[in-house]
């Protein structure tokens, strides 16, 4: 079904029996969240009956809270300042039961007169995923989930056993695994499966395919379920790109397939691994402009510790097959891969505004098929031992000033997104200039948890 231009409104006997549904559920307490420049889930709270003035006037909300960052400070610009306020209407058409009687419901900003307000990241996903499909394309996108978990001090739990994958390492959270695959399957987000990952206590969940915009608030909501189940059983969650200092990062890969007519461009073609010429072109669209839009995909002070060499975490702007260490992992439709082919995007952290990464991938992507881009290279072997592939920038002052010159970034995100963005990434690398990496990954642990 095309997206609509603007968040859908529900009136009359369907907001009633929408209500109801939510009442029939045990639902008493609604609550409406937004993901900010930063990356970090911001919300408000109603009781059920006021659910419908949520969802058609909205909550009062600040224009800073678009340049709110990670550590709480505000990096006002001209246009985002002390003066005027916002309105934050709730999803209803998208709103989940989540449990002891809440349902939440991802939440769009608007101006007070109604209209869409152009900072909004979930309001920009919805703008770009309208353009893939008037370029009469569907776009399918899954997340994948990684988070470390700790004791309820936020220190490293003492896993004394734990391997990378490891049956007894997710046996012995087997309480918590069983709690979380339950909580997210029965809150309608499609589980494809957990496994204990490479870092000590780090899981990663993986989601199915959905639409983008779905897919995104499934990562929202699939987030505050994890910090829930976590906090039931004893423990906190962190969804920082570095936890702690030596130990694994946490990634935030997302996987893109698609189709035109109903044929999949991925897949079926004449081009290398069966690419048609348009997928070809999507995924040059993507590596070409992987170097300007790493700040929306690992933006943040810790970031660039994530991104490194030999963590599969995709430093290298390059694209191969099954290639683990290329920014960009092709997957190609195998009787092993009943979704068809993909390619992942794995550069991205947790620390990005997910509507935002979603709505660039999308973007370039788009971008590669609207040029005719020419794929690259494939890279074959590990990127490090390829002089010919290209590390994304290093340094996140370069990632920051190559995010600013992307003519490709403004036009995807618009304007206004990228000012916001921009001053709350480039407040967040100026404030912790100099900081240690023991201090800053203590500092942030907990910025992105829900
Ligand atoms: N944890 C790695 C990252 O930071 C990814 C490991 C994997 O390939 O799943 O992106
Ligand atoms: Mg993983």
């Amino acid at each position: 079904m095309p997206l609509t231009d603007s968040m859908p409104v529900l009136t009359g006997a369907a907001l009633t029996a929408r209500l109801a549904d939510l009442t029939g559920n045990g639902v008493r307490v609604l609550v409406g969240s937004v993901v900010d420049m930063a990356g970090v889930a911001r919300a408000k709270t109603v009781p059920l009956r006021r659910a419908a003035a949520f969802h058609s006037a909205g909550m009062g909300a600040a224009p800073s809270w678009n340049v709110f960052c990670a550590d709480a400070a505000i990096a006002f610009t001209d246009r985002l300042g002390v003066v005027g306020d916002l309105r934050l209407r709730a999803d209803l058409t998208a709103a989940r039961v989540i449990g002891g009687g809440y349902a939440w419901a991802p939440a769009e900003f608007f101006g007070q007169d109604g209209e869409p307000y152009a900072p909004c990241a979930r309001g920009q996903l919805r703008r770009v995923q309208s353009a893939v499909e008037a370029a009469g394309l569907s776009a399918s996108v899954g997340h994948e989930l990684e988070f470390v978990l700790t004791d309820a001090d936020g220190q490293r739990l003492p896993e004394r056993h734990w391997q990378p994958y490891g049956l007894g390492a997710v046996l012995e959270r087997g309480g918590f695994a069983a709690d979380l695959t339950g909580a997210l399957e029965d809150a309608g987000l499609p589980v494809e499966q957990l496994h204990a990952e490479y870092g000590t206590g780090q899981f990663e969940v993986s989601l199915g395919p959905a639409e983008p915009l779905a897919s995104a608030d499934a990562v929202v909501l699939a987030r505050l379920l994890v910090g829930q189940v976590a906090r039931r059983h004893g423990l906190l969650v962190s969804f920082s790109p570095l936890p702690f200092a030596g130990g694994a990062g946490n990634g935030a890969h997302l996987h893109l397939s698609l189709r035109r007519d109903g044929l999949p461009l991925l897949s079926g073609g004449d081009g290398p691994h069966g690419l048609t010429a348009q997928g070809a072109a999507a995924i040059a669209g993507i590596v070409q402009g992987l170097p300007g839009t790493l700040g929306v995909f690992a933006g943040s002070a810790l970031s660039p510790l994530r991104l490194q060499p030999g963590r599969w975490s995709g430093a290298f702007a390059c694209w191969g097959l099954e290639n683990r260490e290329a920014a960009v992992r092709l997957v190609a439709a195998t009787r092993g891969t009943p979704h068809g082919a993909s390619v992942e995007l794995k550069c991205a952290d947790p620390s990005a505004n997910v509507y935002l990464a979603t709505a660039a991938l999308l973007g370039l992507a788009l971008d590669g098929i609207a040029r005719g881009a020419q794929l690259p290279p494939e890279v074959t072997v590990n990127p490090a031992q390829d002089p010919a592939a290209e590390r994304l920038p290093q340094d996140q002052q370069a990632v920051l000033e190559a995010l600013a010159g992307s003519g490709t970034a403004h036009r995807i995100l618009g304007d206004e997104v990228m000012a916001a963005l921009l001053a709350v990434r480039r407040h967040e690398l100026d404030a912790y200039a100099g900081t240690g990496v023991g201090d800053l990954t203590d500092r942030f642990r907990f910025a992105w948890t829900v």
